[in-house]
């Protein structure tokens, strides 16, 4: 196993050298390229971080989170968080599991039927 090199920047989430901390940015777990971002910029960097390392069986907290950050003002966090959830949690009401699946693709063989709605109504 190769041992991981350098120091991890927990804004960016790059491991880089150690030389590309300062003495206080050791600490912090910020490179100096991610210290001169404005705070702004670094806190989204750092949830956009968060969202990107969750586990995929998430925590009661983490999950809470989660849904708070698809509702984010930030057009970026809020697409990443909608994203990491609907990974969990896909939109669709019935997820297809295998035999469904199969079905639909024995639909798909047979001749294309399309559906003529106008004779149900009424
Ligand atoms: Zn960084």
């Amino acid at each position: 196993m190769k041992k991981k090199r350098g120091h991890y920047c927990k804004v960016c989430g790059e491991y880089k050298a150690n030389e590309k901390f300062s003495g206080r940015g050791h600490a912090a777990h910020i490179c100096k390229a991610c210290a001169s971002l404005p705070p702004e910029k670094k806190a989204e960097m750092m949830t956009i971080n968060r969202l990107l390392n969750l586990p995929w069986r998430l925590s009661k907290d983490q999950l809470a989170w989660l849904r708070n950050r698809t509702k984010d003002r930030r057009p970026e966090v809020r697409a990443f968080a909608q994203h990491q959830y609907e990974l969990r949690f896909p939109p669709r009401e019935q997820f297809m599991d295998e035999d469904v699946w199969e079905d639909e693709l024995d639909f798909l063989d047979g001749e294309w039927d399309e559906p003529d709605e106008s004779d149900e109504i009424e």
